[in-house]
C-alpha cells in the first residue's frame, strides 16, 4: 500500500514547523499516542496553535 502523504498534507491542520511526520498520519498518530496525546487535527484552529496536544487541552473545548 502506498503512502498518501501528499493527499493527506492537503488536509493537515498541523502548524508545528519542521515535523517530519506531517501527512504521514499513521506515524503522527503513533507518535502522539505513546504520549497519551492527540494529533493536531483533533483541535480547533486556536487550540492547535498552542502545540499542546494533551487530552486535557482537547477536552477544554468539549466541556
Ligand atoms: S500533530 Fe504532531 S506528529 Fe503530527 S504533524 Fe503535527 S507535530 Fe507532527
Amino acid at each position: 500500500m502506498e503512502c498518501n502523504q501528499k493527499k493527506n498534507l492537503a488536509n493537515c491542520s498541523c502548524s508545528y514547523p519542521g515535523c517530519p511526520r506531517k501527512g504521514i498520519c499513521c506515524e503522527c498518530v503513533a507518535y502522539h499516542l505513546v504520549k497519551s496525546q492527540l494529533p493536531a487535527c483533533y483541535f480547533d484552529k486556536e487550540s492547535e496553535k498552542s502545540f499542546d496536544r494533551s487530552i486535557k487541552k482537547f477536552l477544554e473545548k468539549k466541556v
